[in-house]
């Protein structure tokens, strides 16, 4: 699958479920109202509708939410999913998670061919996890991530910079990340989504991290090589490696090899817009793959060519209405 500007397509993301446990609070608003189970589609059409990508060559999948743990057999769809890494049409199959319950499913999931997860976790402070999630158990947390590590599933952290919440903390974050052998990368936060509050006093520009970390820290650029929007530098003192996503300040859109589809079966061609296509009419009408073929065709026809995010005293606004749950990143 090729793009207008010749950007080819070959990752997926699938968010399973819109529910979370926990309501991260540059995620979501307290009091979120979720999808009704009936409009879900099951596991079995996900699975319909993630064979047609790969039928149409994509070779990465990332399962997210939501957090998508909880959604209710997730791990069948892994199973199930895991027929195309044997087959070898399938690169990576992976996991984006806030890993509250990783400790149940870390082993199933380096069973049914998980090489590597991403688990968001943006403190290491009790009370500010706490805070952060507003309700979360970072206990649980850590110990879902040691599950993880002590089946062989590599680990990266992700971590949101938050404006007076995280900043201070970054540098023993990633010297706690790279002491377990994890690649720690920073995501600057997003304007999506009603949150109940603006994004000015969230917003931590990755730039501004990036030159205190280098006050105190030797960074070096490492090849761009991910095919991903993270940019990494290798850390001299810890031996580690740093990611920066920068959104907003840095535009990465044009590398962009990704699409999300939401467990509703809607297709987002750019996380920044509100472009949607509907797959779920196409999948359900009939049970030939060749009707929703041509509509992902004709969606990826129109990805657009980047996202239009701001945020500053004018832009204190949703760019996009819909939350980061909806997508998973
Ligand atoms: N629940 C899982 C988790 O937390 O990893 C998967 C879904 S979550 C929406 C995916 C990632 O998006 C997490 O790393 C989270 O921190 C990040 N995220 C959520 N809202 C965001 C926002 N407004 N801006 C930037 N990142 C955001
Ligand atoms: Fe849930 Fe992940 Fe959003 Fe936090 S970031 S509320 S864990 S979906």
């Amino acid at each position: 699958m090729t793009d207008p500007f010749g950007r080819s397509i070959s990752y997926l993301r699938v968010s399973v479920t819109d529910r979370c446990d926990l309501r991260c609070f540059y995620c979501m608003s307290e009091d979120m109202t979720f999808l009704p189970k009936s409009d879900l589609l099951t596991l079995e059409e996900l699975d319909r509708l993630c064979s047609a990508f790969i039928a149409k060559g994509v070779r990465k999948l990332r399962l997210t939410g939501g957090e998508p743990l909880v959604r209710r057999n997730v791990m069948s769809l892994v199973h199930s999913l895991s027929r195309h890494l044997d087959s070898g049409a399938l690169n990576e199959l992976t996991l984006t998670t806030n890993g509250s319950l990783l400790e149940k499913f870390a082993a199933e999931l380096k069973d049914n061919g998980v090489r590597r997860i991403n688990v968001s976790l943006d403190t290491l402070d009790a009370a500010k996890f706490r805070a952060i999630t507003r309700w979360g158990d970072l206990d649980k947390v850590l110990r879902g991530i040691e599950a993880a590590r002590s089946v062989g599933l590599k680990v990266k952290i992700n971590a949101v910079a938050l404006k007076n919440l995280n900043e201070d903390e970054i540098p023993s974050l990633m010297e706690w990340a790279h002491g377990k052998d994890m690649d720690l990368t920073l995501i600057e936060v997003m304007p999506m989504g009603d949150i109940g509050e603006g994004r000015i006093d969230q917003y931590l520009p990755l730039s501004l991290l990036r030159a205190r970390l280098a006050a105190r820290y030797t960074l070096t650029d490492l090849p761009d090589d991910t095919g991903g929007p993270a940019r990494y530098v290798r850390v001299s003192e810890t031996g580690g490696r740093l990611g920066f996503i920068t959104p907003m300040t840095h535009n990465f859109c044009e590398s962009c090899n990704r699409v999300r589809v939401t467990c509703t079966g809607t297709l987002h061609t750019c996380l920044g817009h509100e472009d949607a296509s509907d797959l779920r009419k196409p999948l359900r009408a009939s049970s030939d793959d060749s009707l929703l073929a041509a509509t992902i065709d004709r969606a990826i026809g129109l990805k657009p060519k980047g996202h239009d995010f701001i945020i500053d005293r004018r832009h204190n606004r949703p760019s996009v209405s819909r939350h980061m749950s909806v997508t998973g990143g």
